[in-house]
């Protein structure tokens, strides 16, 4: 598969009671591995792979990574090696992981004070052995992975002027912070008025927030540079108010969130990142009165991780 073949992702209207006008545009149909926005990027990671020429792919993530399963079916397809370190801390197995072993992915795990090395070391060994190996840093994160959400970007774009509406907020959950740079990024460079709302599904601010910006002063020091950085202060819109226990665990507000979900719109939502931010979108609402504003929400992926929950749930 390669970015030639995928279409604009389907935006569609929810009819949500409180909410008047919300819509999704929907990352996880990405026709590729259950989609979302790691295959957005992986598409795009693996057409310069295939350009260098890159013998096997390393990568980063832990078991329950939607980026590792991605980049594990792309290799694979390849018929490329692929080798995923990991933190032991998160090495249960979930449906991304026994994905990633069908798809012959070689996984080290390590305590995570160690990955950097690990990844270091194994690099080092694939080059004195010939190789010439690819690193891909964990969630696709990087310039190329901003491009990849500069185009979804203009996808919107291109859906509003088809449909004559502008989206005054837009929403989605922030992990690594490559998929909202992307997207302020493309707001900065088309010189578009509207919140783009990150909702952080583990780091805290002002880190959270410092991350994004930087990946977005990364990207635009290629493409812009005489860019306007406090502007980009300005357009980073990174809320921590949701981050609940952290990374993967499920409170009982987004497990009613992922259920409701699934019941009023058919959509499947996961405890790591989709029902945490679109939990915390309608929170936001709320307490801001945006229940009038024209609101997209973005859903990133993660549908093996809608299988876990289902695991789970009681
Ligand atoms: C990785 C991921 C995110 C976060 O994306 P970043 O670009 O890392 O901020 C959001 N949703 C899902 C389903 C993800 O897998």
């Amino acid at each position: 598969m390669n970015t030639g073949n995928i279409k604009p992702t389907p935006i569609h209207k929810l009819d949500d009671n409180e909410l008047s006008f919300l819509y999704a545009k929907r990352e996880d149909m990405i026709p590729y591995s259950f989609g979302g926005n790691k295959a957005r990027k992986a598409l795009l990671f693996f057409e310069e792979i295939d350009k260098i020429g890159a013998d096997v792919v390393v990568t980063y993530g832990s078991s329950h990574s939607n980026h590792c399963r991605v980049v594990a079916n792309m290799a694979a397809e390849r018929n490329i090696p692929c080798v995923i370190i990991g933190p032991d801390e998160v090495s249960d197995t979930t449906y991304n992981s026994v994905l990633m072993k069908l798809f012959g992915a070689k996984i080290i795990t390590v305590p995570v004070e160690k990955v950097h090395d690990t990844i270091e070391a194994e690099l080092e060994k694939l080059r004195s052995e010939g190789h010439n190996p690819y690193f891909i840093q964990g969630g696709g994160h990087g310039n190329i992975g901003t491009e990849a959400y500069v185009r979804c970007y203009r996808e919107i774009k291109a859906f509003e002027q088809e449909e004559n509406i502008h989206f005054d907020y837009i929403f989605f959950a922030s992990g690594t912070g490559t998929t909202h740079a992307g997207l302020v990024c493309g707001q900065i460079l088309d010189k578009d008025e509207r919140e783009i709302v990150g909702i952080s599904i583990a780091r805290k601010n002002p880190r959270g927030r410092d991350v994004v910006v930087d990946s977005i002063c990364e990207y635009l020091d290629e493409k812009a540079p005489g860019y306007d950085k406090a502007e980009v202060e300005k357009k980073t819109i990174f809320l921590d108010d949701y981050t609940g226990d952290g990374y993967g665990k499920d409170s009982r507000d987004i497990e009613d969130t992922i259920k409701d979900a699934m019941i009023r719109f058919g959509m499947p939502l996961d405890g790591t990142y989709t029902g945490k931010a679109f939990c915390g979108m309608m929170d936001y609402v709320r307490k801001n009165n945006l229940q009038d504003k024209k609101i997209l929400f973005i859903h990133t992926g993660g549908t093996p991780l809608f299988f876990d929950f289902l695991g789970q749930a009681r």
